[in-house]
């Protein structure tokens, strides 16, 4: 891997001295060299380019490649669903390697001949190879219902169904590790720096853990009661609400990696599951009363009062985040059923429901 760094960096030299972006020109320019430099093998060099150029296009500063991953293809890459080997081209030739994997994995990969790999080296340098399988989705079909996901207020995610799965376990993870961390950080030893290694990967794998359940829960319910599920529109949302000041909450949901990994665990598992997941603009979803549909009419000022919305103009209370989910079923339900009678519209600027749903 160590002579895929090295291609990787002659590679992106030549692209930057001649400015040049394109897979084939640049193949043409700096295929013999790199493989007289390295001794790679010819379809390495081609996955090297490719990388180049795929880094180059997606952030404007490439400031270094690291020794840590190989993609693999079908002619560097293949998989013995007898034998549960993977048989990999290196430097050194095809060389096999037994599989380690468990049920679950047995299972997606039971029939299948992948075509795409990722082989990875961890820090600790153990070896992991993520192998991409092709899964049948089921068509999502029209369905009337919407349950509408509120992410990370209080609790993680809320339904408008009225679930909620509490924020409160990874919170007082994250605290724990975070204490231990700041203690151990002060040290600067050697197994010190290793055991943070080791916390910040026990942390994310926890999330993760948690996201998983989180998304499987959340599809299985949207398809048990035959439902889209829709959730904020939050990609967007980082430029157009750097202009306004934003509460801390605010930024922490907009800039939280494990939202995103929540939403892109839920986009695959509800394509299996045949759910269709809607994204609806995420513009005063917690302000707004869900039965009326009324905003508080000072500026600054909400309804929302910590965990309870007490609307001030029909009395409604309720739930502050089931309310914001019952929003975004509103909005989402306009969204995947145009035909719908609960269209939003904009009024002077604000995003305002007429009544629809119901308690
Ligand atoms: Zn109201």
């Amino acid at each position: 891997m160590l002579w895929l760094e090295t291609a990787c960096h002659q590679i992106y030299e030549v692209a930057k001295r001649e400015k040049c972006w394109n897979t084939t020109k640049l193949h043409h320019k700096v295929y013999k060299p790199v493989r007289e430099a390295t001794g790679l093998k010819a379809n390495h060099v081609c996955q090297a380019i490719r990388r180049v150029i795929g880094n180059a296009t997606s952030v404007k500063q490439v400031h270094k490649f690291r020794p840590t991953s190989i993609n693999l293809d079908v002619r560097t890459f293949q998989y013995i669903e007898d034998l549960q080997t993977v048989g990999i081209t290196l430097m050194c030739g095809r060389v096999k390697f037994k599989l380690s994997i468990g049920n679950y994995q047995l299972a997606l990969l039971k029939g299948q001949a992948p075509t795409a790999a990722t082989l990875n080296k961890t820090k600790r340098g153990d070896y992991y190879i993520n192998v991409c399988v092709k899964w049948p989705t089921n068509p999502t079909g029209q369905r009337l219902k919407v349950v509408g996901v509120d992410l990370g207020r209080r609790d993680i995610a809320t339904t408008s169904t009225g679930k909620s799965w509490s924020g409160k376990q990874i919170q007082s993870i994250r605290d724990r590790y975070r204490f231990v961390r700041a203690n151990v950080q002060s040290k600067r030893t050697r197994s010190s720096r290793r055991l943070l290694r080791r916390l910040s990967g026990r942390e994310q794998r926890f999330q993760k853990w948690l996201n998983h359940n989180i998304s499987k829960q959340l599809v299985q319910e949207a398809k048990q009661i035959g439902a889209d599920l829709a959730f904020e529109d939050l990609t967007n949302i980082r430029e157009s609400l750097n202009k306004k000041p934003r509460s801390k909450t605010e930024r922490r949901r907009t800039n939280n990696w494990a939202f995103y990994q929540l939403r892109l665990f839920v986009g695959y598992k509800a394509n299996i599951a045949g759910v269709k997941v809607v994204f609806v603009p995420a513009a005063y979803t917690s302000q707004t009363c869900s039965r009326c549909g009324h905003i508080h009419p000072v500026k600054g000022k909400s309804y929302r009062n910590g965990k309870v919305f007490k609307c001030g103009h029909c009395g409604f209370e309720h739930d502050a985040d089931i309310n914001a989910a019952n929003n975004i079923a509103a909005l989402g339900k306009s969204v995947s059923l145009p035909e719908s009678p609960g269209m939003s519209c904009q009024l002077e600027g604000q995003l305002s429901l007429f009544p629809m749903i119901q308690i």
